[in-house]
């Protein structure tokens, strides 16, 4: 960290900084020029804060010079981390499509949802069984019981199962089902509460990208689960917030090479969040995995006009179908395989 004095910083000004750095445990390093005094934090930086220096007379202002996340940083860690999601890789080589319903619905629904992504060639299927909606008064999710169709569904096909947690109580019951991957969702990216929780397990974690979050904040939220002892992260972008209206969120694919050059986790896409309707997905799931994308967390139901969430957005069997057959293609031109 460095912090810039003012143009007259007095002597007992610049004492007390250096002060403030010392009793932190690190070094202070005085740089006196013509102009300004910089002094500069020697040691491990996270534990400052710019907050701290900002506020003290002579201050003119501070600034972090490491980055604040460590464990996921790609400078930590040169080589991609490849995720065992039960035995599936995340990263790698390999791209992973997971698909399924936006909600566990029925038995039924999930049997033919988890035979049509197996018979696609999936290996890991989606669902939730508590639902984040935007009002109290829709479907909230079958709970515990939408957990128990999910795993024996899922079970039936040998596929992985990846469903959201929006509350730690329920971590237990996540752990009884066998989950295989915990998504965090949009609305959860910065429940620090939650990002510790799965931080104690060794549980694979999806961690969607908050609808407003910066790429940084992202990355802290990242570095939440990690410093719990949990590094089985899969960063998951999903369309941010922006000005305009057209579609439900704007697919920041950007994003993508910006966090292969940041953090040495996989990066995947959700594409029918980003979208909102069906016939945008295949293009914006396309875009993702030529951009670099470890793989797509895509929403596919039997019967999309009858879901009980999300139907504008669904894939129907055979959409989901023929968007595998496309993004082979693609994944063969980047040297990679699906
Ligand atoms: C979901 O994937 O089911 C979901 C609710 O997505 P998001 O958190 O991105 O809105
Ligand atoms: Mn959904």
């Amino acid at each position: 960290m460095i912090i810039v004095m003012n143009h007259d910083a007095t002597d007992a000004q610049i004492g007390s900084v250096v002060n403030k750095i010392r009793d932190f445990g690190l070094d202070a390093n005085i740089s006196r020029g013509t102009e300004r005094t910089v002094i500069g934090a020697i040691g491990d930086e996270r534990k400052l804060d710019p907050e701290m220096f900002d506020s003290l007379s002579g201050v003119e202002y501070s600034m972090h010079i490491v980055k604040q996340y460590k464990i996921v940083s790609r400078e930590s860690h040169k080589h991609d981390s490849i995720i065992d999601a039960g035995g599936v890789p995340i990263g790698g080589n390999r791209i992973q499509i997971i698909g399924g319903p936006c909600s566990v619905e029925t038995p039924e629904q999930m049997d033919l949802s988890a035979q049509y992504v197996s018979a696609a060639g999936g290996r890991l299927m989606r669902g939730g069984a508590f639902k984040p909606r935007t009002s109290p008064y829709t479907f909230q999710g079958n709970g515990e019981e939408g957990l128990k169709m999910f795993r024996e569904a899922a079970d039936k096909y040998k596929l992985r199962i990846v469903t959201e947690l929006m509350d730690a109580r329920m971590l237990d019951t996540f752990l009884k089902y066998d989950v295989d991957v915990i998504q965090i969702g949009t609305r959860s990216m910065q429940n620090f509460e939650l990002l510790k929780e799965v931080g104690r397990i060794n549980k694979p974690v999806i961690l969607k990208r908050g609808m407003s979050a910066t790429i940084s904040e992202w990355l802290m939220a990242a570095e939440y689960i990690a410093a719990g002892g949990n590094h089985n992260i899969i960063f998951c972008e999903r369309g941010i917030r922006t000005f305009e209206t057209a579609y439900r969120n704007v697919l920041d694919v950007t994003c993508i090479p910006v966090l292969k050059k940041e953090t040495h986790l996989p990066v995947i896409v959700d594409p029918s969040h980003a979208g909102g309707k069906a016939w945008m997905v295949p293009a914006l799931a396309r875009a993702a995995i030529a951009a670099g994308a470890d793989g797509l967390l895509v929403e596919m139901h039997p019967n999309p006009c009858e879901a009980w969430c999300d139907a504008d957005q669904a894939l129907n069997p055979q959409e989901f179908e023929s968007l595998m057959g496309s993004l082979k293609g693609i994944a063969e031109v980047i040297g990679r395989s699906l």
